[in-house]
């Protein structure tokens, strides 16, 4: 049975996103997208918000369950009882870090592969960041983000 988690901030879920997370849920037979809770790293929604709006947005893919961790992904996978680790590409820039990342947890445990997803050329140019900057100048997300969480993403940045 192929079991994988799909990890990230997701401060908050895009579009590109919820695109690995359907792309990917039809070849494994389970997925976990895993909220990293990261003590170090201010986020702009709180884990639990970031839980909720996967949440929804997950909700018609029954394959699909969503869960935070902290610390190390390796430590969370094998906890999982996960051998799959899956990572979206949107360029050339995502490259070098997630390249680095995989290998040492290739050397932390090598029982663990990591997967890459190409970006859906659609959203290739798509982040979180993006979403909030274009939010917080009162612009409009509704073509970036799922239509369930957009009025989460955009009461943040209500007044
Ligand atoms: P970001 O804040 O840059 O969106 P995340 O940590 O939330 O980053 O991303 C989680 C995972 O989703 C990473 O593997 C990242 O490469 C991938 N990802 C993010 N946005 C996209 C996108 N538009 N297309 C494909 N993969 C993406």
């Amino acid at each position: 049975m192929s079991k994988a988690i799909y990890p990230g901030s997701f401060d908050p879920v895009t579009k590109g996103h919820l695109d690995i997370i359907i792309r990917a849920s039809r070849i494994m037979d389970s997925l976990t997208v895993a909220v990293l809770d990261n003590p170090r790293k201010v986020a702009t929604y709180n884990i639990e918000k970031r839980v909720e709006m996967l949440k929804l947005v997950t909700k018609p893919y029954p394959n699909v369950n969503v869960d935070y961790y902290k610390g190390l992904l390796i430590d969370y996978a094998e906890q999982k009882e996960t051998d799959i680790i899956i990572k979206g590409l949107r360029a050339i820039s995502d490259f070098e870090f997630e390249f680095q990342m995989a290998l040492v947890n290739q050397k932390l445990n090598p029982a663990i592969e990591t997967l890459f997803m190409m970006t859906n050329s659609k959203y290739s140019y798509l982040s979180s960041s993006i979403v909030k900057e274009i939010a917080a100048l009162g612009g409009d997300i509704s073509s970036l983000v799922p239509p369930e969480v957009h009025d989460i993403i955009i009461a943040k940045y209500a007044d």
